[in-house]
C-alpha cells in the first residue's frame, strides 16, 4: 500500500516568535504547490509560536501543517503550566508530538502519560505523532525491538483501529538524537518493521500497512535518501536540520 510520506520539523525549544515567523516565511516561500500531493510537511514549534506560524501559512495559503510538541490530557482546569488539546487545536494544529524521549527522559513522562495524551488528542480530532525509541543501554542488551514494541503497545492501549490509522509513529533511537550519530538504514528499518508488525498485531494488517512510521535522530540531507529508501520508513521527524530552511527543504524534497 502506498503511504504518503511525511517530513515533520521538531523545533524543540528554539525560535521565539520573531524568528519563528521569519523561518516559516522562508519555508513557505520555498514551498512548491505540486508537493502537496506527494508529502505531508509539518512544522512543530514551541507553544507560543503556534498561532503566529499558522497565521503565516494561512496568509501564504501554503498547505503545510502545524503541530505542537506536547499537550496535557485534561481539557481545562487547575493544571498550572499545562496546555490542552482544545487550546492547540484553536491555534491551528492538526498534529501533536507525544512521548518524545526528551519529555520521557527530562520530564518523567511515562508510557501511561503518553497513552492518556494519545487518547485525548484523538478525542479532540488531532493526530498524534507518537515517539518511541531505545537508549544505548537497551540497544547494547540486544532487546531493542521488544522495548520499542512495548512502548508502542502501551501508547495505543484502548485505541481502536480507526483512530490508530490517524496516528503517526516516530522511531527515534535516543543515542541518535542530536548526536550526529544516525542509525544505519538497516538498523532503522529493522526496528520500523518490528513496529509495523506490532501495529498489525494490535490493529490488523491493513491498518498497520496504512500507518506512517517516521525515523528520527540526526537525519540530514546527507543521510536521508538511504533512510527513506527503506520499505518501512515513511519520512522523518527532524530536530536540528529543521531549524534551517535550506536543510529542511532538502529533506522535504528527498521524500
Ligand atoms: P535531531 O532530533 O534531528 O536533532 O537528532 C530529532 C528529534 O529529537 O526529534
Amino acid at each position: 500500500m502506498a503511504r504518503k510520506p511525511m517530513m515533520a520539523g521538531n523545533w524543540k525549544m528554539n525560535n521565539a516568535i520573531g524568528e519563528a515567523v521569519v523561518l516559516t516565511q522562508e519555508i513557505s516561500n520555498n514551498w512548491w504547490k505540486d508537493w502537496e500531493d506527494k508529502v505531508d510537511v509539518v512544522i512543530c514549534p514551541p507553544f507560543v509560536d503556534l498561532k503566529p506560524v499558522k497565521t503565516v501559512l494561512e496568509f501564504d495559503k501554503t498547505k503545510i501543517f502545524v503541530g505542537a510538541q506536547n499537550v496535557y490530557w485534561e481539557e481545562a482546569g487547575a493544571f498550572t503550566g499545562e496546555v490542552s488539546v482544545p487550546m492547540i487545536r484553536e491555534c491551528g494544529c492538526d498534529y501533536c508530538i507525544v512521548g518524545h524521549s526528551e519529555r520521557r527522559g527530562l520530564f518523567g513522562e511515562t508510557n501511561e502519560d503518553v497513552n492518556k495524551k494519545v487518547r485525548a488528542l484523538l478525542g479532540g480530532r488531532l493526530k498524534p505523532i507518537v515517539c518511541v525509541g531505545e537508549s544505548l543501554a537497551v540497544r547494547d542488551e540486544g532487546t531493542t525491538n521488544e522495548y520499542v514494541c512495548a512502548q508502542v503497545k502501551a501508547a495505543f492501549a484502548g485505541v481502536d483501529a480507526d483512530d490508530a490509522a490517524k496516528c503517526v509513529v516516530a522511531y527515534e533511537p535516543i543515542w541518535a538524537i542530536g548526536t550526529g550519530r544516525t542509525a544505519t538504514p538497516e538498523q532503522a528499518e529493522e526496528v520500523c518493521a518490528a513496529v509495523r508488525a506490532q501495529l498489525a498485531v494490535l490493529f490488523g494488517e491493513e491498518t498497520a500497512q496504512a500507518m506512517r512510521i517516521l525515523y528520527g535522530g540526526s537525519m540530514n540531507p546527507g543521510n536521508v535518501d538511504a533512510l527513506v529508501a527503506e520499505p518501512d520508513i515513511d519520512g522523518g521527524l527532524i530536530g536540528g536540520a529543521s531549524l534551517k530552511c535550506d536543510s529542511f527543504i532538502q529533506l522535504v524534497k528527498a521524500v
